[in-house]
């Protein structure tokens, strides 16, 4: 006799209800998608014991009419889909039609609706997916659903379950992501009793946001709004320095549905790459909104993964977005008299700040890095203190040369004519990343209705270490190390900078893996500019003739087998800046270090590089510029109160 058998209809029905209904989170998730989709404008939620026990969710809906209502329970039954082509154009949050049958097939629910053209509202009951009573009731226009002894019947599931406190915690979180989504929704949630926040429904994000994510998020909050082909991003993302250790604080939603997709993670990431210090995390709260066609929202259940047409499309909308709004809005860091941080929310963004001088092109392609052609011809001997090189091609500010290829320094008369007659930096700094390549930089450069722009007077530096210098109504710290470092990290990133290489008198002969190989020989150009010099012998055999003057102390096999390692994982790991852990070792070996001396004109040069550079982070993430405001140090004297 065979072994195969039909399953029961009761142990099927609740093997699937388990795949939407995994944990008490999922059964409210499940239920604030139904008051949303039924257009509520109040929702509550009230839970108990973790909502083991017990789980409300009352909203002002449009209710459900009394016939329909064993309907709503039985499987595979909606209002939201009837064809095929229905699943091609979803806007509900609910279409699966598995929801209230997969809940009371493992719980006792509880049902009272009644819609607004009804005179009577209905009261059904069913538990373990037989119905225990259905009558008319009185009751308020609009759904509850009271679920209790969730998995009842499903002794495993019950096994999985952690501390009430867990449980709770995870449905809160989950109230608060569907109150992020909809602002215009108020939704109040009650535990064990206790009301524990409620939102206010006025339909402004950031104020979901003050009463959900808290007073921190909020004052870190950057508008994003960004259009890009198909998609629109909008939202808040997080400024670069209130970065968080996990991700808990990013919240994504496709057309208002959230979702957990490592592609957004990184997309977002990727934008603050070089602005946060690694292992930190951005937040957000962003919504995607997209054409219903080219998302599939039916990969999972439970409909927290969703599936898009294009990834590289979603990727450069959020990278860029992000990108945009970092740089629209990320000013730099204010101190106040006590010490704390003025609220980075402030409009004037550095870029307005320090426009007030300027390089013209090609004596900027020269002062990158001191090691394109001219400087080069000059410097017979490489030494590690950049600043010096710099020097031979620099006119100090306070010699004020009016040569039009020559740098102006900046002065009340000639600002304006600057300004009109400067041409802009063909290499100009950007944050935008390759992705965004579809949006065309903006040009920067100061328009004539723009204020003019505060002169960058150098005071000193402070320990060896901070340059002090004064910017119309602010002083201003910089980390010189820091500084230099990003600026070199910058010019190796952006390909202008080769980097020397000294030849060796020993050359050394290494073995690579063949994929090593390949890597190194498709990408000589690469070695190049990165000062290892390869020659290429049998297969996988490879004599590293030269390495960068830089990086004296590291061992030349071993940077060849990091560019091809590099390389390799670039193939793999597509929009990724796979040289970045490099570039930040070779930039932090060539920067001027701190507890060195540094003359006024070399502090007055890295000064200029690095505003008008718009430099902000180390390429770890610290902050390279902090500025006291004129109003603060008379705060601090007690001048104004
Ligand atoms: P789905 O949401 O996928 O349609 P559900 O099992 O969640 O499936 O719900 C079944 C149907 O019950 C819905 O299509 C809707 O018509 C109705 N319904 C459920 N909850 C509500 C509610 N709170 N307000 C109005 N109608 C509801
Ligand atoms: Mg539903």
């Amino acid at each position: 006799m065979g072994k195969i058998h039909l399953l029961d209809k009761t142990v099927y029905e609740l093997i699937a209800a388990g795949q939407v209904v995994e944990k008490p989170f999922s059964a409210v998730k499940e239920l604030i998608e139904n008051s949303i989709d039924a257009d509520a404008k109040n929702i509550v939620v009230e839970i108990k014991n973790g909502g083991r026990t017990y789980i409300r969710v009352t909203d002002n809906g449009s209710g459900i009419a009394a016939e329909d209502v064993p309907l709503a329970f039985a499987n595979h039954a909606t209002s939201k889909v009837v064809t095929l082509e229905d699943i091609e154009s979803i806007y509900t949050l609910g279409f699966r039609g598995e929801a209230l049958a997969s809940i009371s097939a493992m719980s006792n629910v509880q049902l009272l609706t009644k819609r607004r053209e009804d005179e009577l509202g209905f009261r059904y009951e069913i538990e373990g997916g037989v119905e225990l009573s259905s009558e008319s009731a009185g009751c308020p226009d609009g759904t509850t659903v009271v679920v209790r002894n969730l998995f009842y019947n499903t002794p495993a599931r019950q096994k999985y379950m952690y501390r009430d406190v867990s449980e709770g915690n995870s449905i809160a979180s989950t109230v608060q992501k569907m109150a992020l989504s909809h602002p215009e929704i108020s939704f109040k949630f009650i535990r064990d009793n206790k009301v524990e926040f409620v939102t206010s429904g006025d339909g402004e994000l950031l104020s979901a946001i003050y009463t959900v994510l808290g007073k921190n998020f909020y004052d870190s909050c950057i508008p994003v709004d960004y259009k890009f082909m198909y998609v629109t991003v909008k939202g808040y993302i997080t400024k670069p320095l209130a970065s968080r250790a996990s991700r808990t604080y990013q919240n994504f939603y496709v057309n208002s549905r959230y979702v957990k997709k490592i592609l957004l993670a990184t997309a977002l990431e990727e934008a603050y790459a070089n602005r946060i210090m690694s292992g930190k995390n951005p937040g957000c709260v962003l919504n995607i909104s997209l054409p219903s066609n080219v998302v599939d929202i039916n990969v999972q259940p439970n409909k927290l993964d969703v599936r898009f047409r294009d990834d590289d499309t979603i990727f450069t909308a959020i990278n860029s977005a992000a990108n945009d709004a970092l740089m629209k809005f990320d000013s730099p860091e204010e101190i106040n008299a006590d010490g704390s941080r003025i609220s980075a929310n402030s409009s004037v963004t550095h870029r307005q700040l320090y426009t007030g001088v300027t390089t013209p092109s090609d004596r900027y392609d020269q002062l990158s890095f001191g090691t394109s052609s001219s400087v080069r011809r000059q410097s017979t001997a490489y030494t590690s203190d950049l600043a010096k090189i710099f020097m031979k091609d620099y006119i100090p500010p306070y010699k004020s040369k009016q040569n039009d290829d020559e740098v102006a320094a900046p002065t009340e008369n000639n600002d304006e004519k600057n300004r009109v007659e400067e041409p802009e930096p063909e290499n100009k700094y950007t944050y935008i990343s390759e992705q965004s390549f579809a949006k065309p930089v903006q040009s920067e450069a100061v328009s004539a209705d723009e204020d003019v722009s505060p002169e960058i007077r150098v005071i000193g530096e402070a320990f060896k270490t901070y340059i002090l210098a004064e910017c119309g109504d602010d002083i201003l710290l910089v980390d010189k190390h820091a500084a230099h470092e990003r600026y070199i990290f910058e010019g190796l990133k952006r390909n202008v900078t080769t980097l020397d290489s000294q030849m060796l008198l020993n050359p050394a002969h290494a073995t690579l893996t063949y994929e090593q190989y390949d890597a190194l020989h498709d990408n000589q150009d690469t070695c190049k500019r990165l000062g290892v010099l390869v020659q290429f012998g049998v297969p996988p055999m490879v004599i590293i003739i030269g390495s960068p003057m830089i990086a004296q102390d590291m061992d030349p096999t071993d940077l060849a087998v990091q560019i091809a390692d590099c390389i390799i994982e670039g193939k793999k790991n597509k929009g990724k800046d796979i040289f970045d852990d490099l570039y930040h070792t070779f930039a932090c070996k060539a920067a001027i270090k701190a507890n060195s001396d540094t003359n006024i004109v070399e502090l007055e040069y890295l000064m200029k590089l690095i505003t008008e550079e718009d430099i902000r982070y180390c390429p770890h993430g610290r902050p390279v510029l902090v500025k006291l405001s004129k109003r603060e140090i008379e705060k601090m004297f007690r001048r104004i109160v």
